[in-house]
Protein backbone atom coordinates (compact mmCIF):
# COMPACT_ATOMS: atom_id res chain seq x y z
CA UNK A 1 0.00 0.00 0.00
CA UNK A 2 2.84 2.18 0.10
CA UNK A 3 3.51 4.76 -3.19
CA UNK A 4 7.18 5.21 -2.66
CA UNK A 5 7.83 5.96 -6.45
CA UNK A 6 10.54 4.05 -6.10
CA UNK A 7 11.07 0.43 -7.41
CA UNK A 8 13.00 -2.19 -6.00
CA UNK A 9 14.36 -2.76 -10.01
CA UNK A 10 15.03 -6.43 -10.24
CA UNK A 11 14.47 -7.53 -6.68
CA UNK A 12 11.82 -9.95 -6.34
CA UNK A 13 9.60 -9.53 -3.00
CA UNK A 14 11.37 -12.73 -1.69
CA UNK A 15 15.21 -11.12 -2.37
CA UNK A 16 13.69 -8.03 -0.23
CA UNK A 17 12.39 -10.41 2.54
CA UNK A 18 15.26 -12.14 2.61
CA UNK A 19 17.28 -8.58 2.67
CA UNK A 20 15.25 -7.22 5.39
CA UNK A 21 15.55 -10.80 7.60
CA UNK A 22 19.24 -10.15 7.73
CA UNK A 23 19.16 -7.42 10.37
CA UNK A 24 17.14 -7.41 13.33
CA UNK A 25 15.24 -4.46 13.87
CA UNK A 26 16.73 -4.03 17.64
CA UNK A 27 20.30 -3.76 16.61
CA UNK A 28 19.78 -1.55 13.63
CA UNK A 29 17.59 0.74 15.90
CA UNK A 30 19.97 0.64 18.53
CA UNK A 31 22.16 2.28 16.45
CA UNK A 32 20.17 5.70 16.27
CA UNK A 33 18.67 5.02 19.74
CA UNK A 34 21.62 4.91 22.42
CA UNK A 35 18.88 5.02 25.10
CA UNK A 36 17.04 1.88 23.65
CA UNK A 37 16.12 -0.04 26.76
CA UNK A 38 13.92 -3.30 26.69
CA UNK A 39 10.26 -3.01 28.42
CA UNK A 40 8.80 -6.16 28.32
CA UNK A 41 8.39 -7.81 24.97
CA UNK A 42 9.43 -4.26 23.49
CA UNK A 43 12.17 -2.03 23.40
CA UNK A 44 11.96 1.78 24.07
CA UNK A 45 14.15 4.67 23.52
CA UNK A 46 14.06 8.68 22.94
CA UNK A 47 13.03 9.13 19.52
CA UNK A 48 15.88 10.52 16.71
CA UNK A 49 13.17 11.71 14.55
CA UNK A 50 12.13 14.79 16.94
CA UNK A 51 12.89 16.20 19.49
CA UNK A 52 11.92 14.03 22.22
CA UNK A 53 11.98 14.27 25.90
CA UNK A 54 10.23 11.34 26.97
CA UNK A 55 10.77 7.73 25.32
CA UNK A 56 8.22 7.44 22.56
CA UNK A 57 10.24 5.38 20.24
CA UNK A 58 8.67 1.81 20.01
CA UNK A 59 10.83 -1.54 18.48
CA UNK A 60 9.02 -4.94 18.48
CA UNK A 61 11.10 -7.62 18.14
CA UNK A 62 8.37 -9.77 16.89
CA UNK A 63 6.95 -8.34 14.60
CA UNK A 64 10.19 -6.84 13.31
CA UNK A 65 8.25 -2.93 13.29
CA UNK A 66 8.83 0.06 14.72
CA UNK A 67 6.89 3.19 15.76
CA UNK A 68 6.71 6.53 17.49
CA UNK A 69 4.11 7.56 19.44
CA UNK A 70 5.28 10.67 19.75
CA UNK A 71 4.96 13.71 17.33
CA UNK A 72 6.33 11.72 14.34
CA UNK A 73 2.82 9.22 14.50
CA UNK A 74 4.57 6.98 12.47
CA UNK A 75 6.69 3.69 12.11
CA UNK A 76 7.24 0.75 9.74
CA UNK A 77 10.07 -2.25 9.28
CA UNK A 78 13.79 -1.98 8.91
CA UNK A 79 13.51 -0.61 5.14
CA UNK A 80 11.56 2.39 6.79
CA UNK A 81 13.84 3.20 9.39
CA UNK A 82 16.90 3.28 7.50
CA UNK A 83 14.81 5.31 4.87
CA UNK A 84 14.39 7.70 7.75
CA UNK A 85 17.23 7.42 9.39
CA UNK A 86 19.18 8.00 6.21
CA UNK A 87 17.32 9.86 4.71
CA UNK A 88 17.45 7.26 1.58
CA UNK A 89 15.19 6.16 -0.85
CA UNK A 90 13.52 2.56 -1.15
CA UNK A 91 16.38 1.06 -3.40
CA UNK A 92 19.05 2.65 -1.65
CA UNK A 93 17.70 1.32 1.73
CA UNK A 94 18.18 -2.08 0.53
CA UNK A 95 21.75 -1.63 -1.08
CA UNK A 96 22.50 -0.75 3.00
CA UNK A 97 20.52 -3.85 3.85
CA UNK A 98 23.22 -5.58 1.52
CA UNK A 99 21.27 -5.49 -2.02
CA UNK A 100 23.05 -4.66 -5.00
CA UNK A 101 23.52 -1.32 -6.10
CA UNK A 102 21.16 0.63 -8.21
CA UNK A 103 21.43 -0.42 -11.67
CA UNK A 104 23.20 -3.64 -11.13
CA UNK A 105 21.43 -6.84 -11.90
CA UNK A 106 21.55 -10.42 -10.05
CA UNK A 107 24.31 -12.12 -11.61
CA UNK A 108 26.24 -9.59 -12.81
CA UNK A 109 28.76 -9.02 -9.95
CA UNK A 110 25.97 -9.42 -7.34
CA UNK A 111 24.64 -12.50 -5.66
CA UNK A 112 21.57 -12.61 -4.59
CA UNK A 113 21.28 -13.62 -0.68
CA UNK A 114 18.55 -16.16 -1.16
CA UNK A 115 20.96 -19.15 -1.16
CA UNK A 116 21.99 -18.62 2.88
CA UNK A 117 19.44 -16.15 4.39
CA UNK A 118 16.17 -17.92 4.18
CA UNK A 119 12.79 -15.70 5.69
CA UNK A 120 13.07 -15.64 9.18
CA UNK A 121 9.10 -15.24 9.07
CA UNK A 122 7.83 -18.86 10.39
CA UNK A 123 4.95 -20.42 8.18
CA UNK A 124 3.35 -22.13 10.97
CA UNK A 125 -0.14 -20.98 12.58
CA UNK A 126 0.32 -18.78 15.57
CA UNK A 127 -0.16 -20.36 18.59
CA UNK A 128 -2.83 -18.02 20.62
CA UNK A 129 -3.79 -18.75 24.03
CA UNK A 130 -7.22 -19.43 25.29
CA UNK A 131 -6.81 -16.30 27.26
CA UNK A 132 -5.17 -14.08 24.53
CA UNK A 133 -8.47 -15.58 22.28
CA UNK A 134 -10.17 -13.97 25.21
CA UNK A 135 -8.72 -10.81 25.18
CA UNK A 136 -8.97 -10.21 21.14
CA UNK A 137 -12.41 -11.44 21.46
CA UNK A 138 -13.20 -8.79 24.16
CA UNK A 139 -11.68 -6.30 22.62
CA UNK A 140 -13.27 -6.92 19.28
CA UNK A 141 -16.60 -6.84 20.94
CA UNK A 142 -16.57 -3.62 22.51
CA UNK A 143 -15.19 -1.88 19.60
CA UNK A 144 -17.98 -3.36 17.77
CA UNK A 145 -20.26 -2.15 20.36
CA UNK A 146 -18.58 1.41 20.48
CA UNK A 147 -19.41 1.64 16.51
CA UNK A 148 -23.05 0.68 16.77
CA UNK A 149 -23.42 3.57 18.72
CA UNK A 150 -21.22 5.86 16.71
CA UNK A 151 -23.63 7.62 14.17
CA UNK A 152 -20.49 10.02 12.84
CA UNK A 153 -18.26 6.54 12.29
CA UNK A 154 -20.98 5.10 10.48
CA UNK A 155 -21.29 7.68 8.24
CA UNK A 156 -17.55 7.66 7.86
CA UNK A 157 -17.86 3.66 6.53
CA UNK A 158 -20.66 4.27 4.18
CA UNK A 159 -18.40 7.13 2.57
CA UNK A 160 -16.47 4.47 2.17
CA UNK A 161 -19.63 2.52 0.34
CA UNK A 162 -19.78 0.14 3.30
CA UNK A 163 -22.98 -0.42 4.77
CA UNK A 164 -24.30 -1.40 8.23
CA UNK A 165 -25.08 -4.77 7.16
CA UNK A 166 -21.42 -5.44 5.76
CA UNK A 167 -20.09 -3.58 8.98
CA UNK A 168 -22.02 -6.34 11.31
CA UNK A 169 -21.59 -9.22 8.72
CA UNK A 170 -17.71 -8.66 9.39
CA UNK A 171 -18.25 -6.99 13.06
CA UNK A 172 -16.65 -4.12 12.51
CA UNK A 173 -15.84 -1.85 15.43
CA UNK A 174 -14.15 1.64 16.40
CA UNK A 175 -11.75 2.50 18.89
CA UNK A 176 -12.56 5.25 21.16
CA UNK A 177 -9.41 4.83 22.93
CA UNK A 178 -10.70 5.01 25.91
CA UNK A 179 -13.32 2.12 26.77
CA UNK A 180 -10.43 -1.15 26.00
CA UNK A 181 -8.69 -0.93 29.63
CA UNK A 182 -11.53 -0.73 31.75
CA UNK A 183 -13.71 -3.51 29.51
CA UNK A 184 -10.64 -5.92 29.94
CA UNK A 185 -10.39 -5.24 33.82
CA UNK A 186 -13.95 -5.70 34.00
CA UNK A 187 -14.22 -8.89 32.43
CA UNK A 188 -11.19 -9.99 34.58
CA UNK A 189 -8.85 -10.54 32.15
CA UNK A 190 -4.98 -9.53 31.74
CA UNK A 191 -3.90 -6.29 30.86
CA UNK A 192 -0.40 -7.26 31.19
CA UNK A 193 -1.34 -9.88 28.08
CA UNK A 194 -2.76 -6.83 26.47
CA UNK A 195 -0.14 -5.42 26.41
CA UNK A 196 1.86 -8.21 24.97
CA UNK A 197 -0.18 -8.71 22.28
CA UNK A 198 -0.34 -4.87 21.06
CA UNK A 199 -3.52 -3.48 22.20
CA UNK A 200 -2.35 -1.19 24.96
CA UNK A 201 0.44 0.09 26.01
CA UNK A 202 1.64 2.31 28.59
CA UNK A 203 0.81 6.33 28.10
CA UNK A 204 3.98 7.52 28.74
CA UNK A 205 4.10 11.52 30.03
CA UNK A 206 6.16 12.39 26.72
CA UNK A 207 2.63 11.32 24.72
CA UNK A 208 0.47 14.23 24.01
CA UNK A 209 -2.88 12.58 22.95
CA UNK A 210 -2.29 13.96 19.44
CA UNK A 211 -5.00 11.18 18.59
CA UNK A 212 -7.72 13.33 20.33
CA UNK A 213 -7.67 10.95 23.77
CA UNK A 214 -7.99 13.26 26.47
CA UNK A 215 -8.92 10.89 29.33
CA UNK A 216 -5.98 11.16 31.11
CA UNK A 217 -5.59 7.93 31.27
CA UNK A 218 -2.22 6.00 31.88
CA UNK A 219 -3.13 3.32 29.27
CA UNK A 220 -3.02 4.36 25.76
CA UNK A 221 -5.03 2.34 23.15
CA UNK A 222 -2.96 1.28 20.26
CA UNK A 223 -5.87 1.16 17.50
CA UNK A 224 -7.02 4.39 18.82
CA UNK A 225 -9.32 6.77 17.34
CA UNK A 226 -9.55 4.16 14.29
CA UNK A 227 -12.01 1.78 12.07
CA UNK A 228 -11.26 -1.76 13.48
CA UNK A 229 -11.29 -4.78 11.47
CA UNK A 230 -11.40 -8.03 13.17
CA UNK A 231 -9.75 -11.45 11.27
CA UNK A 232 -11.96 -13.86 12.73
CA UNK A 233 -11.82 -17.44 12.34
CA UNK A 234 -15.12 -19.20 13.03
CA UNK A 235 -16.27 -17.05 16.04
CA UNK A 236 -13.12 -16.25 16.90
CA UNK A 237 -11.23 -13.13 16.02
CA UNK A 238 -7.53 -13.66 15.69
CA UNK A 239 -6.07 -10.55 14.81
CA UNK A 240 -7.19 -7.10 14.76
CA UNK A 241 -6.42 -4.14 12.20
CA UNK A 242 -7.21 -0.14 12.38
CA UNK A 243 -7.55 2.14 9.55
CA UNK A 244 -7.07 5.83 10.17
CA UNK A 245 -10.47 8.06 10.42
CA UNK A 246 -8.64 11.18 9.99
CA UNK A 247 -5.67 12.39 6.78
CA UNK A 248 -3.50 13.18 9.60
CA UNK A 249 -3.31 9.80 11.03
CA UNK A 250 -0.44 7.50 10.61
CA UNK A 251 -0.15 5.11 9.48
CA UNK A 252 -3.34 4.46 7.57
CA UNK A 253 -3.61 0.70 8.67
CA UNK A 254 -2.02 -0.69 12.19
CA UNK A 255 -1.75 -3.85 13.47
CA UNK A 256 -1.16 -5.58 16.49
CA UNK A 257 1.82 -7.31 17.69
CA UNK A 258 0.90 -10.59 16.46
CA UNK A 259 1.68 -12.20 13.27
CA UNK A 260 -0.45 -10.56 10.65
CA UNK A 261 -3.33 -13.15 9.40
CA UNK A 262 -5.35 -12.38 6.12
CA UNK A 263 -8.92 -10.95 6.33
CA UNK A 264 -11.05 -14.01 4.33
CA UNK A 265 -14.60 -13.01 3.42
CA UNK A 266 -17.39 -15.62 3.94
CA UNK A 267 -15.56 -18.59 2.57
CA UNK A 268 -15.60 -20.48 -1.01
CA UNK A 269 -19.40 -20.36 -2.88
CA UNK A 270 -20.69 -22.69 -4.03
CA UNK A 271 -19.91 -22.25 -7.67
CA UNK A 272 -16.72 -20.40 -7.40
CA UNK A 273 -15.39 -18.41 -10.18
CA UNK A 274 -12.45 -17.98 -8.63
CA UNK A 275 -10.43 -16.33 -5.76
CA UNK A 276 -10.32 -12.33 -5.67
CA UNK A 277 -6.71 -11.31 -4.11
CA UNK A 278 -6.94 -7.80 -2.78
CA UNK A 279 -4.42 -5.64 -0.22
CA UNK A 280 -6.84 -3.47 2.31
CA UNK A 281 -9.64 -4.78 4.43
CA UNK A 282 -11.64 -1.88 2.96
CA UNK A 283 -11.06 -3.93 -0.79
CA UNK A 284 -12.47 -6.67 0.49
CA UNK A 285 -15.18 -5.29 2.24
CA UNK A 286 -16.57 -2.79 -0.76
CA UNK A 287 -16.10 -6.36 -2.83
CA UNK A 288 -18.45 -7.72 -0.71
CA UNK A 289 -20.74 -5.09 -0.56
CA UNK A 290 -21.03 -5.35 -3.89
CA UNK A 291 -21.84 -8.70 -4.01
CA UNK A 292 -18.90 -10.47 -5.03
CA UNK A 293 -18.91 -12.74 -2.37
CA UNK A 294 -21.82 -14.52 -4.16
CA UNK A 295 -19.20 -16.18 -7.35
CA UNK A 296 -16.24 -15.68 -5.50
CA UNK A 297 -13.65 -16.18 -3.23
CA UNK A 298 -12.20 -13.06 -1.55
CA UNK A 299 -9.02 -12.51 0.19
CA UNK A 300 -7.25 -9.51 1.29
CA UNK A 301 -3.56 -10.13 2.61
CA UNK A 302 -3.42 -7.19 4.39
CA UNK A 303 -0.22 -5.54 3.06
CA UNK A 304 1.76 -6.91 -0.14
CA UNK A 305 3.37 -9.88 1.74
CA UNK A 306 1.70 -12.99 2.13
CA UNK A 307 2.52 -16.54 3.21
CA UNK A 308 2.13 -19.73 1.15
CA UNK A 309 -0.47 -21.58 3.68
CA UNK A 310 -2.35 -18.52 3.48
CA UNK A 311 -2.90 -19.80 -0.43
CA UNK A 312 -2.46 -23.52 0.48
CA UNK A 313 -6.19 -24.48 -0.18
CA UNK A 314 -5.32 -23.14 -3.89
CA UNK A 315 -6.42 -26.00 -6.55
CA UNK A 316 -4.79 -26.50 -9.53
CA UNK A 317 -8.15 -25.25 -11.61
CA UNK A 318 -8.70 -22.59 -9.32
CA UNK A 319 -8.27 -19.03 -10.95
CA UNK A 320 -6.33 -16.24 -9.00
CA UNK A 321 -7.74 -12.45 -9.61
CA UNK A 322 -5.16 -10.45 -8.29
CA UNK A 323 -6.31 -6.88 -7.70
CA UNK A 324 -3.27 -5.84 -5.29
CA UNK A 325 -3.22 -2.23 -5.06
CA UNK A 326 -1.39 0.01 -8.09
CA UNK A 327 1.62 1.19 -6.65
CA UNK A 328 5.04 -0.45 -6.98
CA UNK A 329 4.54 -2.47 -3.59
CA UNK A 330 1.37 -4.04 -5.37
CA UNK A 331 2.46 -4.54 -8.60
CA UNK A 332 5.39 -6.47 -6.82
CA UNK A 333 3.03 -8.40 -5.11
CA UNK A 334 1.19 -9.31 -8.00
CA UNK A 335 4.39 -10.32 -9.95
CA UNK A 336 5.12 -13.07 -6.96
CA UNK A 337 1.26 -14.34 -6.84
CA UNK A 338 1.63 -14.85 -10.88
CA UNK A 339 5.35 -16.39 -10.11
CA UNK A 340 3.43 -18.70 -7.89
CA UNK A 341 0.79 -19.57 -9.86
CA UNK A 342 1.47 -19.73 -13.65
CA UNK A 343 -1.47 -19.70 -15.64
CA UNK A 344 -4.23 -19.52 -13.08
CA UNK A 345 -3.54 -15.81 -11.21
CA UNK A 346 -4.29 -12.92 -13.79
CA UNK A 347 -3.75 -9.19 -12.98
CA UNK A 348 -6.79 -6.75 -12.72
CA UNK A 349 -6.47 -3.47 -13.87
CA UNK A 350 -8.81 -0.25 -13.67
CA UNK A 351 -8.25 3.43 -14.33
CA UNK A 352 -4.70 4.51 -12.36
CA UNK A 353 -6.49 7.35 -10.81
CA UNK A 354 -7.57 5.24 -8.40
CA UNK A 355 -4.64 3.51 -6.15
CA UNK A 356 -6.79 0.79 -4.84
CA UNK A 357 -10.21 -1.02 -5.48
CA UNK A 358 -11.67 0.94 -1.87
CA UNK A 359 -10.73 3.74 -4.14
CA UNK A 360 -13.57 3.15 -6.22
CA UNK A 361 -15.98 3.65 -4.14
CA UNK A 362 -15.44 6.97 -4.29
CA UNK A 363 -16.09 6.73 -8.30
CA UNK A 364 -19.53 7.39 -8.92
CA UNK A 365 -19.50 4.46 -11.30
CA UNK A 366 -17.27 2.59 -9.27
CA UNK A 367 -19.57 -0.22 -9.09
CA UNK A 368 -18.91 -0.48 -13.20
CA UNK A 369 -15.23 0.35 -13.55
CA UNK A 370 -14.63 -2.79 -11.48
CA UNK A 371 -17.02 -5.08 -13.74
CA UNK A 372 -15.21 -3.83 -16.30
CA UNK A 373 -11.59 -4.53 -14.78
CA UNK A 374 -13.01 -8.12 -13.74
CA UNK A 375 -14.75 -9.27 -17.18
CA UNK A 376 -11.27 -8.27 -18.79
CA UNK A 377 -9.09 -10.28 -17.03
ZN1 LIG B 1 9.35 10.65 16.91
Amino acid sequence: MRADGSGSGTLSRLEIDSLKAGVRIEDLAARYVPSLRRVGERWVGLCPFHDDTRPSFNVWPDSQSWYCFGACRRGGDVVDLLREAEGVDFRRALELLGGPPAGATAGRGWQSPLPVAVPRQSEAEPELTCEDRAILNAASEIYYQSLMTNAAMRRALQARGISLGTAQTYHLGYATGRRLARYLAWRHLDLERARCLGLLHDRLSGEDGANGDTSGDDVWEHLSQRLVVPVMRGWETVYLIGRATREAQRPKYLGLALPKEPLTGRGRPRRSQGIIVVEGPFDLLLLHEWGYWRQFELLALLGTQFKRRWLAHVGPDDRLLVATDQDDAGEAAAAELMAHFPGQAVRLRWPEEYKDVGDLAQAPDGHKIWARALSDA
